[in-house]
């Protein structure tokens, strides 16, 4: 089922230049990029993106990092991309991640990832809306 999930290539990956390198791998793994933006993420903006782990001791470095450089808001669409592109995606910790994936090619640590992805079809949706307007994602 043709599905959307919402994925951040994070500040590590953009200060590398590897946002062409990660939209490779995702668009190899057979998902479509439908909506994309480079934006610099406002503190309250990433705080409120992350709000579910504000009581865990590594949400002060979280957010500072998530604005520590720009980041590539994107909407990605194709059969089960939920579930598709946290395969992709890779395990949270590099250290872990499966060879082929994104964190595993090229995440720096559990915290430095390189890249954010939905963890379900319920919060893609809550995730698209805080960065893109209907009109601007054309699948
Ligand atoms: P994301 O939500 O960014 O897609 P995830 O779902 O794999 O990642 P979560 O458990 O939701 O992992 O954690 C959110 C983010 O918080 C991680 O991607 C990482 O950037 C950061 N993080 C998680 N655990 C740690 C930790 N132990 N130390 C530092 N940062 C962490
Ligand atoms: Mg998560």
């Amino acid at each position: 089922m043709a599905e959307r999930t919402f994925s951040i290539i994070k500040p590590d990956a953009t200060r590398r230049n590897l946002t062409g390198k990660v939209n490779a791998v995702i668009e190899d793994a057979g998902l479509r990029i439908v909506a994309q933006r480079r934006i610099q993420m406002t503190r309250a903006q990433a705080e409120k993106f992350y709000e579910i782990h504000k009581e865990r001791p590594f949400f002060g470095e979280l957010v500072d990092f998530m604005i520590s450089a720009p980041v590539v808001v994107q909407v990605l669409e194709g059969d089960n991309a939920v579930a598709r592109y946290r395969d992709v995606m890779g395990a949270t910790n590099p250290a872990n991640a499966a060879d082929g994936t994104i964190r595993k090619l090229y995440a720096e640590s559990v915290g430095e990832n390189s890249v954010h992805g939905s963890d379900s079809a319920d919060n893609a949706a809550i995730e698209i809306v805080q960065f893109f307007k209907p009109e601007e994602i054309v699948g």
